[in-house]
């Protein structure tokens, strides 16, 4: 994709600093970190949201997802806990439109968290969360 920015800085025409990289993904440091350490795990093809990523692609960004976590942990860099978040479409948070995993360490005090609606804080009725859950198998 000429226009996108993950796939410039896979060929190298726009610079990261690099993490790691195999045949299938990169990792390299987010530009706006929400604490140092903070990487983005891509895939090397250009894929814009989940639906076109294929399945075994997926797991292995977890994969090495679960790896950076680990070397976070035992980096010295401040780590008391470790978030993954993904924003697969736009109403969901996707600013860069080339699929990927953000990994970032947490810790006490660190200011970064989620906002909720106010209808969060009721709990659903069991048969209302079956009716969903119905749904979502039909399709599964
Ligand atoms: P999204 O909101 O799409 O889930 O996240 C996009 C992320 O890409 C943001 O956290 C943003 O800081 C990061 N980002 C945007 N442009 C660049 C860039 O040129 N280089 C790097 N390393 N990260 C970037
Ligand atoms: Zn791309």
């Amino acid at each position: 994709m000429d226009d996108c920015i993950f796939c410039k800085i896979l060929l190298g025409t726009l610079p990261s600093s690099t993490v790691y990289r195999d045949n299938l993904c990169s990792v390299f440091l987010d530009i706006q970190p929400v604490n140092p350490g903070h990487v983005l795990v891509i895939p090397n093809k250009h894929s814009e949201n989940l639906a076109g990523l294929d399945e075994e692609t997926g797991a292995h960004l977890f994969r090495i997802g679960q790896r950076i976590a680990k070397a976070l942990r035992q980096s010295g860099i401040k780590c008391e806990g470790i978030n993954f978040f993904l924003a697969d479409g736009e109403a969901a948070g996707q600013e860069v439109f080339h699929i990927h995993l953000h990994v970032f360490p947490r810790f006490k005090g660190d200011g970064f968290g989620l906002k909720f609606s106010p209808g969060y804080f009721t709990k659903h009725e069991k048969s209302e969360l079956d009716s969903i859950a119905e749904q979502i198998k039909l399709v599964l």
